[in-house]
């Protein structure tokens, strides 16, 4: 037996969404817990999140509105042929719906405050057989971070530092249009003075649920260790047994008695994987936080682990907005495409996909092309007038650095427009006449923009009669570069139903548990709602916990 420092039951590498549901877990059956995250704050990607999970059928939706088999239908139909993605299953999807609602409850009753989140986010693929009009999204409310006392800072920041529900922020963008939304803007801000005066620090999103965690996580005597990267996985006789962290500069050797779960994310700030396994993505595009490296992906596939769809990322479009780099995130461009007004084309000019598809199908059609990396977001002044890009409403509000950069391109006519950004004129001209033709019979006949619940959720609900379509034909025109950025990985090792790290030959490693975008996702190569990472994570972290303290489905 290898000489060790200390011993934990459940040692747990990377604070990401399922560190804490598996820690609190194990905790909860009387076992020791400890989480290694090498960066100097808790929460991950997670934490920068939108804090969305995608629990199908879960205790917040309405009686009748979902159900295990409308899920496994849904999930069956949207993965599709899951033969070259062996990170999913029907069983492991099955066994991802089953458990989804349990963690739920389970949180909810360590007092880990949790809600709908929405009661309209459709899922991303809602046309297909059992998919979900109305919202399968599960979220924690807005969390004063205050409360974590001495942890307050160590908390990763998130999207909105602000007492508001995501789903809620994101209807600001429409407030003209509506007295409740603008009574819900003033509550807001009515709280955030309140905040600021009363000395709260108010968190949402991602950073709120990973916030209610590690409070409830620390309470429950989940020990939780900061700038502590392990750096090796210890394997004997086949079995994890172990890892190897840092100490006082130190190498410090932690034995784990039940298993090791990784849960240390992706790989989105590791250049040489992208161009191994994403060629044409760029690890500035990421929005993940620099923890992200994909060491862990390294060591589990060094001591025998299986990687696969190292291809996939949950894409996210964007465009480099001047001085994005000091923002929170670039400007997202899937809404703004999806909006009346705008379309994508090609760096010929030529439009070729449906803007109002998930981020993920966005950027994975972006890079298949060929000549779509990047693509161009084309808009006419009437969307100029009514809506944002880059934060704000109106060409008077754009920055002047974005003229004289040449970020934002703009021009009377389409053919002058296409000059600008290297396009064919004729064949942007045609894309343009192709669209507005379109839309004066009401229906996008070539990419079918506008027919799905969540296409219209992307466009304006205040236009009618289809929130997401509308003609270019107000000059000037105007043009903004986007990138195929994303928001995480989607690849990693492979896992079986228990989230036990499989070998070559189908075989597992005995002790080794991984969960999140360390693994190939469970949801293969699709996205299918909002919420389909940091579900899984929590889900599957869970589902190890349960397996390594030998709990089958014994309530606890
Ligand atoms: C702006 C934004 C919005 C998003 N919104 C959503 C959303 O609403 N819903 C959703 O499902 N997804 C969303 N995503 C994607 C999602 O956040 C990530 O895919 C997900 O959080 C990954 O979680 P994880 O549990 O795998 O790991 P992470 O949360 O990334 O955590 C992994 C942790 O492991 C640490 N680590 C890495 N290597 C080591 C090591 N060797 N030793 C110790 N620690 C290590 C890292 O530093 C990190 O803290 C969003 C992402 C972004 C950026």
């Amino acid at each position: 037996m290898s000489n060790f420092d200390e011993t934990f039951d459940w040692v747990v590498v990377g604070s990401g969404a399922g560190s804490m549901s598996s820690g609190m877990l194990m905790r909860q059956a009387g076992k020791s817990v400890v989480i290694l995250e090498k960066t100097e704050f808790f929460g991950g990607t997670t934490a920068k999140s939108g804090g969305v999970m995608w629990i199908p059928n879960n205790q917040f939706m309405d009686p009748g509105e979902d159900s295990d088999e409308k899920a496994i239908t849904y999930l069956d139909a949207v993965v599709g042929d899951d033969s070259d993605a062996p990170g999913t299953s029907h069983e492991k999807r099955l066994a991802y719906i089953q458990a989804g609602p349990k963690m739920v409850d389970f949180l909810l009753r360590q007092g880990v405050a949790l809600e709908r989140g929405s009661k309209f986010w459709p899922d991303y693929y809602d046309n297909l057989p059992g998919g979900c009009e109305t919202s399968r999204t599960v979220v924690a409310p807005p969390f004063n971070r205050k409360e974590l006392g001495p942890w307050a800072r160590k908390l990763r920041l998130g999207m909105l530092e602000m007492p508001v529900k995501l789903d809620d922020g994101m209807q600001f963008a429409s407030m003209k249009h509506s007295w409740g939304i603008k009574l819900l803007f003033a509550k807001t801000a009515f709280k955030v003075v309140m905040g600021k005066l009363t000395g709260k620090m108010w968190t949402t999103a991602g950073a709120c649920l990973q916030g209610r965690m590690l409070k409830a996580g620390l309470e429950k005597g989940v020990d939780v260790r900061l700038e502590s990267p392990v750096k090796e996985l210890i394997i004997e006789h086949g079995k994890a047994i172990g890892v190897v962290t840092v100490k006082d500069g130190k190498p410090w050797r932690i034995a784990a008695n039940l298993g090791v779960l990784v849960n240390a994310g992706g790989f989105a700030h590791n250049q040489a994987m992208r161009d191994k396994y994403m060629p044409g993505t760029r690890s500035e595009w990421s929005v993940t936080p620099e923890g992200d490296t994909g060491d862990m992906h390294q060591e589990m596939e060094r001591i025998g682990g299986v990687l696969a769809q190292m291809d996939e990322m949950v894409g996210f479009p964007g465009s480099l907005t001047p001085g994005w780099e000091k923002q929170y995130v670039f400007t997202g461009m899937q809404a703004v495409t999806a909006k009346p007004g705008a379309i994508l084309v090609d760096q010929a000019g030529v439009r070729y996909m449906n803007e109002s598809c998930s981020y993920e199908l966005y950027c994975e059609t972006m890079l298949k092309r060929g000549n779509a990396n990047p693509s161009w977001a084309i808009m006419d002044a009437s969307f100029m007038e009514e809506y944002a890009l880059g934060g704000s409403v109106g060409i008077k509000k754009k920055p002047k650095d974005w003229f004289d950069s040449g970020y934002l391109k703009v021009a009377d006519t389409i053919e002058e427009l296409a000059g600008k950004i290297g396009a064919d004129p004729a064949k942007l001209k045609a894309s343009v006449n192709r669209w507005n033709d379109m839309m004066a019979r009401g229906a996008d006949e070539d990419f079918q923009r506008g027919v799905r619940y969540y296409d219209q959720y992307l466009g304006d609900p205040f236009h009618k009669p289809n929130p997401t379509l509308g003609p270019l034909s107000k000059g000037p025109f105007y043009a903004v570069e986007v990138i195929p950025g994303d928001v995480s990985t989607y690849g990693g090792v492979v896992t079986d139903i228990n989230s036990r790290v499989v070998k070559v030959d189908g075989s597992v490693i005995e002790g080794l548990y991984s969960c999140g975008v360390s693994t190939a996702s469970p949801m293969g190569r699709v996205y299918p709602g909002a919420g389909a990472s940091v579900g899984p994570s929590m889900v599957f972290g869970w589902i190890a916990a349960r397996h390594a303290a030998g709990l089958g489905n014994q309530a606890l």
